[in-house]
């Protein structure tokens, strides 16, 4: 197996040094026989060759079971004529990778908002309001005068039913509850499709208890009553913005792991974004990346049926509680004097043990 690995820019090159400090530590540990190969993309990849994502990596993976992707500093690369690509963006069209799922959980021990949140967002990522992605050419913004600015919002049935199917399996392996989210009172028509796509396939999952909310109202109930809520399933951006939430409440968007996939491929990617803020200081959080590849482990390990697999995800999944259960151990977000590195360490040898 070959898992394609792009550290991305700001803090992801040393993110991922942690997390691969946790992998090569689950390798020797297991045995596992996988390839992780180390390729640039971003800035790196933008001196060397004039692109933030150049041509041969779509091909290797293409020619790799799963991806590992770093955070990106999308917001300052250059335009695309110039070698500005997206690579979360282009990389989630180009594999159909429509659903990012994203699990909050307060964790023992680890300072959060709430008291307790247990729950998974399951949102749409190839649609939506996001110009980048929504059509077949050209771009979803565009300005007819230049005193004024659209955003096409695109939803389709074929992308609200496969987040849906996606939302009803992931609930049937957690409490089995489904909230649907959505702003289907003032956008009627598209998020009134969303809704009735969503109701569609609940009816086929009669084991699964269905509900919804409006996105403003959910808001608020994240901080009200997170409890609630078990999977919840929406739109492109409600789900961006409500994960960065969940995460935040939960114990910090250093926490925040997530998963894109599709049918037949996934990518880990943290659900924050490259921290340029405090990228190079040895202070960034890799758990949330380290969840990311736990939760990638769990789905190769059931589209490939491999139980050596599912026993990495395990054991890294309970290096990264056990370390972290260790005020000492703690990044400065999560209230510790840790650094990166050490985190990684900490997390390596504890599988190790
Ligand atoms: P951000 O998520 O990078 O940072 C928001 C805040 O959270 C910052 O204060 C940052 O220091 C903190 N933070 C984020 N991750 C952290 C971690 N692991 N440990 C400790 N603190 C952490 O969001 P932003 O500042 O709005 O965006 C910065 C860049 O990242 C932009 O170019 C944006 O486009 C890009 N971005 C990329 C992704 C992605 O690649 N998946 C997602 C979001 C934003």
């Amino acid at each position: 197996m070959k898992i394609l690995v792009l550290p991305g820019d700001g803090i992801g090159p040393e993110i991922m040094d942690s997390t691969m400090a946790a992998i090569n530590a689950l390798k020797r540990k297991l045995g596992l026989e996988i390839d992780f190969v180390i390729r640039d993309i971003g800035f790196a990849a933008h001196v060397e060759s004039g692109s933030t994502l150049p041509d041969n990596i779509l091909a290797e993976i293409d020619d790799s079971e799963g991806v590992i992707l770093g955070p990106c500093d999308t917001y300052g690369y250059p335009d695309a004529v110039d070698g500005g690509i997206n690579p979360s963006m282009t990389l989630r069209k180009h594999f159909n990778l429509y659903a990012n799922i994203r699990p909050s959980r307060v964790r023992d021990g680890i300072p959060a908002t709430v008291k307790a949140m247990d729950l998974v967002i399951a949102r749409e990522n190839t649609e939506g309001f996001y110009a980048d992605r929504n059509m077949v050419s050209g771009s979803g913004e565009f300005m007819p005068t230049d005193d004024t600015a659209l955003a096409v919002r695109k939803i389709t049935v074929k992308g609200s039913e496969q987040i849906a199917r996606a939302a009803f399996e992931l609930a049937r392996t957690r409490r089995k509850k489904v909230t649907a989210v959505h702003k289907a009172n003032v956008l009627q028509v598209s998020d009134g499709l969303f809704l009735d796509c969503v109701k569609r396939v609940g009816e086929t999952y009669s084991d699964v208890e269905l509900d919804d909310v409006l996105v403003d109202a959910m808001a608020a109930h994240l901080i009200r009553r997170p409890t609630d809520f078990d999977v919840v399933v929406t739109t492109n951006m409600f789900g961006d913005i409500l994960s960065d939430q969940a995460a935040e409440l939960s114990g910090g968007l250093g926490l925040g792991g997530s998963i894109n996939a599709g049918d037949d491929r996934a990518m880990a990617q943290a659900a924050h974004g490259a921290a340029p803020d405090i990228a190079g200081q040895n202070v960034a959080n890799p758990t949330a990346l380290m969840l990311s590849v736990q939760m990638l482990f769990v789905w190769l390990a059931n589209h490939h049926g491999d139980n050596a697999l599912s026993e990495a995800a395990e054991l890294l999944e309970a290096a990264v509680d056990m370390v972290l259960s260790d005020p000492a151990k703690r990044t400065p977000d999560m209230g510790g004097k840790a650094g990166t590195n050490e985190l990684g360490a900490a997390v390596a040898a504890a599988i190790e043990v």
